[in-house]
């Protein structure tokens, strides 16, 4: 184990970040790690527990303990294939994940003092990088069985990557004109660098997966012994008050991905929020990431609205007791640049001359408000998968509108799903695990 008794006398460290005023002006990453011997020390601090939560916490079952051990004894190398054991893409987890791990650790019960876990994984896997111990590893023999993956977000990528390994053929069919999926044009740079979305496709292709992009699927495709369909969760949920028709008034996606275009020099943006009084209607990841491309876009002003009332300031052990994810106040690394955060608005209609000019709302169901909008981005989440592909290939659906695929098999023979098209919109890390238990389902089929 870690240090015995390290957790007593070292405090947590948070992850280091780029101070916000100086984060805005660049659309560079700004989350950082700590230097080696502090990251050593953060590692010391893991209990080893006998019953070690932060296991539970995890969807992939990341052996947690045994790479902070590692960490803490300066063995990264042995951290690494710890780390990949159970995850293939430790650095967008390491990047992007919400630390469920760290909600669930044992030492969360005196509440913000758990174990580091996030900045570890990322610290381990840069380093695997930065060291190239991280190289393809394409597998020794070939099945001759051939599967098709669609879509190329978290889940299709890992879901591919394992099916290879078991010397599958796959072939990765995508409609975007690069792979990556959410992580691509959805989550900004700031976020994660594409550089480091493509360095691990890149990774895939050497290892022998074929990624075919700009290709829609919209029907059964020939030649392939399964299909996997990790199309995401993309249908967006609408705003229907008066005014919604109005120019300016967009979903969230359609401006993050002009803005992910627009960052990789690849497209000019339709949609701009520069000089203008933009709303973000809903409070979550998509909602920040929404608010954190305005600031940089120099909006005029930024303000992210949220239906429900605000969440108590410290884990309500009543409702969500350790080591439940906790419901309690958070403020978005967005936030934390700038713009205004207000709870329990119900927006009423939006109104103007053509192009929206005022939103109108209702707080706490009393007060009736109006607000400057000229840019208005609903980011209120998915309702589920787009249904075109589905209704071709006859794939049922469960009462919520996914995939009914349970143990990941639809009711077509052959054809299998995973991700946000099977749970619904969700995180990375289960989108990686959805993809991983799906290829086991799948390689069991086609043996
Ligand atoms: C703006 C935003 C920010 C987020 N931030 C975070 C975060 O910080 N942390 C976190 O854990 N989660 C975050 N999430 C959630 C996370 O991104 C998703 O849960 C995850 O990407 C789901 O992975 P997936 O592979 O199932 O689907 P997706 O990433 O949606 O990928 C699906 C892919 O399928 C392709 N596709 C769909 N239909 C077809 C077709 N017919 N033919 C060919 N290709 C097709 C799409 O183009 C897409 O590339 C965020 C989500 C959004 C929207
Ligand atoms: S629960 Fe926390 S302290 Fe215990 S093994 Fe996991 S990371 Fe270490």
């Amino acid at each position: 184990m870690g240090e015995l008794g390290a957790f007593m006398k070292i405090k947590r460290a948070e992850t280091p970040e780029r101070p916000p005023s100086e984060r805005v002006g660049d659309h560079r990453e700004f989350v950082r790690t700590l230097p080696l011997v502090e990251l050593r020390e953060q590692g010391a601090r893991c209990m080893e527990c006998g019953v070690p939560f932060c296991h539970g916490g995890c969807p992939l079952g990341n052996l947690i303990p045994e790479w902070n051990d590692l960490v803490y004894r300066d063995r990264f190398r042995e951290a690494l294939d710890q780390l990949h054991r159970t995850n293939n893409f430790p650095e967008f987890t390491g990047r992007l994940c919400p630390a469920p791990c760290e909600a669930a650790c044992v030492l969360e019960i005196d509440e913000g003092n758990a174990v580091t876990i996030k900045q570890i994984e990322l610290a381990i896997v840069d380093r695997g990088w930065d060291e190239g111990w991280i190289a393809p590893r394409p597998p020794a023999r070939r099945t001759g069985k051939r599967v098709a993956v669609v879509g190329s977000g978290p889940a299709g990528l890992a879901c591919a990557q394992q099916l290879n390994r078991a010397g599958h053929w796959v072939t990765i069919f995508e409609r975007d004109e690069a792979g990556g999926g959410l992580l691509r044009f959805g989550v900004p740079d700031f976020k994660i660098e594409k550089r480091v979305v493509e360095r691990r496709i890149g990774q895939l292709r050497d290892e022998g997966v074929e990624l075919r992009f700009g290709v829609e699927v919209d029907g059964p495709l020939d030649g392939f012994d399964a299909t996997v369909l990790a199309t995401g969760s993309r249908v967006p949920r609408d705003l229907p008050v008066p005014g919604r028709a109005l120019g300016g008034v967009h979903f969230a996606m359609e401006y993050l991905y002009g803005r992910n275009r627009a960052v990789a020099g690849t497209a000019d943006p339709a949609i701009s929020a520069s000089g203008k009084h933009v709303i973000v209607v809903g409070g979550g990841d998509t909602g920040a990431d929404c608010v954190a491309s305005a600031h940089r876009e120099g909006a005029a002003s930024v303000t992210q609205i949220e239906l429900l009332d605000e969440p108590p300031a410290t884990r309500p052990d009543d409702l969500t007791p350790w080591p439940l994810w906790p419901m309690k106040l958070r403020t978005s690394y967005a936030l934390k640049e700038g713009g205004e955060r207000s709870f329990s608005i119900s927006t009423t209609g939006l109104s103007g001359n053509g192009s929206v000019q005022q939103i109108h709302w209702t707080r706490s169901s009393e007060t009736e408000e109006s607000h400057p909008a000229q840019l208005v981005l609903l980011a209120m989440g998915f309702v589920g998968p787009e249904p075109e592909l589905l209704d071709a290939l006859g794939v049922g659906r469960d009462a919520r509108g996914n995939c009914d695929a349970p143990e990941f098999r639809t009711n077509v023979p052959g054809v299998f799903a995973a991700g946000d098209a099977r749970r619904g919109q969700s995180l990375i890390v289960w989108a990686i695990d959805e993809g991983r238990r799906c290829a086991r389902a799948v390689d069991a089929y086609l043996s």
